[in-house]
């Protein structure tokens, strides 16, 4: 092993600490959204205080160590709280707290009382090497993609750490009774603090790594949403039908496509105003997933149009569901305080068996049929089969 100084090694992984700490803090005032890097933020500038309070002390009062190596363990304990954050878990702020009063107390009673240095290096790397599990166990957290292989890297180093940490507390217990006259000096400190050192630095970076594939994630969900009703919007649509005729087509499955559109919708809007009608768009939204089936995609198309895919749907199953939909849309008016307003849909259906797998030709057969179904009174359901190439024609000329 080379002989590092341990004075050097704790003095720039501080200064590594504060980088990561304002990059991590940058990232959660931007987006606030995005749970956790405010403690990983807060874990470093802490992790960071705790280095320069051991610096002081590695040259005068040994005193300092006390807080130091408190701040330390405290700094990595919020981490964890990080981890559990950014995993869509709550939070539990009495780790750290748990984990500052164990190794003050500890530290305070073998320097202060017990006068025994070498159980306070054992028992503070323990307690290292528990948060360091604790690191590893939380980031086994399963997802797919990138994210997933970040995880796992963070996870073996967090558990390597927490082996380094275990091997210097087994080495503390068979070393000489000299050594513990100045850790400073020795030599199995500065490695196991140099590689900490290192490990941390790799791990501050996934974090940054893990938040930034978040971050494009996040964008490109926001990207293929509407942003009135929740559900997908038309760029939505087209990607998961996409992926839904590709899984349809492998296995050869057919999917259909539904078309709905609300019924003088302008009337709504000419009577209660634009925002009653756009809650009436919201209400439509929910009411018609409520119906849907798991796999199934609620898309909005545009104005006051949905549009649902369906895998694993022939027309002859989806006008059932259609139907339902009419139904369910018929009988769920929008209460609000003031007025109780009841709209009805009509619903065009084709399916990839007569039309194919292309998606702009099962929009088109579908709306053929949402026309159709216009024309014969709204607040009804027709199947694209039904459509006459003659009304097809007339439309046209329409
Ligand atoms: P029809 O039964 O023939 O469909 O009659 P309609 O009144 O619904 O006619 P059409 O489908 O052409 O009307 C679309 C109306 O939807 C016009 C527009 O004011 C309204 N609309 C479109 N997008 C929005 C929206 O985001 N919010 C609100 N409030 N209204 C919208
Ligand atoms: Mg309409
Ligand atoms: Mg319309």
């Amino acid at each position: 092993m080379p002989n590092f100084d341990l004075r050097t090694i704790v003095f720039m992984s501080m200064l590594l600490t504060f980088m990561f700490s304002m990059m991590l803090a940058i990232t959660r005032v931007h987006h606030k959204e995005i749970h956790g890097p405010g403690y990983w933020s807060v874990g470093n500038l802490v992790v960071g205080l705790g280095m320069i309070l051991v610096l002081i002390q590695l040259d005068s009062s040994r005193i300092l160590f006390l807080p130091g190596m408190a701040l330390i363990g405290t700094g990595l304990s919020l981490y964890i709280n990080g981890i559990q954050a950014f995993t869509n878990r709550v939070p539990d702020h009495r780790i750290p707290v748990l984990v500052f009063l164990l190794l003050l107390g500890m530290d305070a009673y073998y320097m202060l009382v017990g006068h025994d240095v070498r159980m306070m290096v054992v028992l503070d790397s323990a307690v290292f090497a528990l948060v360091y599990l604790l690191c590893a166990r939380l980031t086994t957290a399963k997802d797919e993609g990138l994210l997933g292989t970040l995880y796992w890297i963070a996870s073996s180093l967090f558990l390597i750490s927490a082996l380094v940490m275990a091997a210097r507390a087994l080495l503390a217990l068979n070393a000489d009774d000299g050594v513990f006259q100045s850790l400073a000096t020795w030599s199995v400190n500065a490695n196991v603090f140099m590689l900490g050192a290192v490990i941390q630095f790799f791990i501050s970076g996934l974090f940054l790594l893990m938040l930034s594939y978040r971050l494009t994630q996040n964008m490109a969900s926001i990207a293929l949403m509407d942003g009135l009703t929740g559900v997908v919007n038309r760029r939505g649509l087209e990607d998961a039908a996409h992926k839904m005729q590709g899984s349809c087509k492998r296995i050869n499955l057919s999917m259909t496509v539904m078309m709905i559109d609300i019924d003088h919708f302008k009337k709504v809007n000419d009577q209660y105003g634009h925002l009653v009608g756009d809650d009436m768009l919201r209400h439509l939204s929910k009411t018609i997933t409520g119906i849907l089936r798991s796999g199934d995609v609620l898309g909005r198309y545009g104005g006051e149009e949905f549009c649902v895919c369906l895998p694993n749907t022939t027309e002859q199953d989806a006008v059932g569901l259609a139907e339902r939909i009419r139904a369910g849309v018929e009988n769920a008016p929008l209460v609000d305080r003031r007025h109780k307003i009841h709209v009805t849909v009509s619903i065009g259906v084709a399916d990839s068996v007569r039309v194919g797998y292309d998606f702009k030709a099962l929009v088109h057969a579908a709306d053929n049929a949402l026309y159709q179904a216009k024309n014969a009174g709204r607040n009804r359901v027709v199947r694209a089969s039904l459509v006459t190439d003659t009304q097809v024609e007339r439309r046209r000329k329409h």
